[in-house]
């Protein structure tokens, strides 16, 4: 993995500089992650309420709707002619097998996927899926065409300890262990603090931001400025129509990965207004 430290060499309006005219190349990417929610028939109903709220074009920006495992084929056929994308919530990292309950990155292939969570906080709390497992599953991701969206983020008490970068590095490294610059371009990360994950309480801008600036740094540092540019990081964590503006405002913060408020059409169809303003 290369090693470079270009930005260190960069005075401080050079980098202003070279961040705001690459950041007009990273998309907005919102996704949606509706979790173990959502029947076949209320997959149809949520779709066709999105098509009716979601009237005006997307620009550059990207919408991903990640429902259940049983509603991928169904989401893909209803979501053709529209500017939506499809992505799974989770995959294992081997083609086919005896592997009881698990579905294959090209079972997601085959589904529509275009994309794949990997690694949620709650995969890693209630599954114990590890940095390890995660890293494995994204090199399978990349190398079959599926865009990881890998999440990272600290536990309350880790905030509260103050080793929030401490923790954010070593799940980053780890997740991204012996991945390419080229492909590292490719990967979303999606930055998750546990404690804002479906509770209400979000992070605050700027303590996002804060975050979301580090994951870049570290990136620029284990390969390149150029190649930490590229990577698009969302927030996650209670985002809501009320908070997404002030959110996706920030610098570097790229998209939002959205559980509680995608199950509703109008309250994941105002977060995607914002992010286009
Ligand atoms: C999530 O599931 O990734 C998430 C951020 O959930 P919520 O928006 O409900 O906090």
């Amino acid at each position: 993995m290369p090693r470079r430290r270009k930005f260190h060499y960069l005075t401080r309006s050079l980098k202003k500089q070279y961040t705001t005219r690459k950041n007009l190349m990273r998309p907005k990417v919102i996704a949606g992650n509706w979790k173990m929610n959502k029947d076949l028939l209320e997959t149809e109903g949520l779709i066709n309420d999105l098509k009716r709220t979601v009237n005006f074009e997307l620009g550059s920006a990207k919408v991903l709707l990640c429902p259940p495992f049983t509603s991928l084929s169904l989401a893909k056929k209803s979501i053709e002619g529209t500017p939506f994308l499809l992505g799974a919530q989770n995959m294992h990292y081997m083609d086919e097998g005896a592997y009881t309950g698990e579905i294959s990155p090209k079972m997601l292939l085959s589904a529509g996927c275009q994309y794949v969570i990997l690694g949620h906080s709650e995969r890693r709390q209630i599954f114990g899926e590890t940095n390890e497992l995660i890293n494995k599953k994204a090199k399978k991701a990349l190398s079959v065409g599926l865009i990881p969206i890998i999440c990272i983020g600290e536990t309350l008490e880790e905030r509260e300890k103050n080793i929030t970068e401490q923790i954010v590095s070593v799940q980053i490294k780890g997740v991204l262990k012996d991945i390419s610059s080229q492909d590292v371009e490719k990967c979303i990360m999606a930055y998750e603090p546990v404690w804002a994950i479906g509770t209400g309480k979000n992070a605050t801008p700027q303590q996002a931001e804060d975050v979301h600036k580090f994951i870049r740094k570290l990136i620029g540092q284990l390969y390149s400025w150029n190649t930490a540019e590229k990577v698009v990081i969302q927030y996650g964590g209670s985002v809501k129509p009320e908070n997404a503006g002030d959110l996706l405002l920030q610098p570097n913060i790229d998209g939002a990965l959205v559980g509680g408020a995608c199950l509703k059409a109008d309250s994941f169809t105002a977060i995607i207004k914002a992010a286009l303003r």
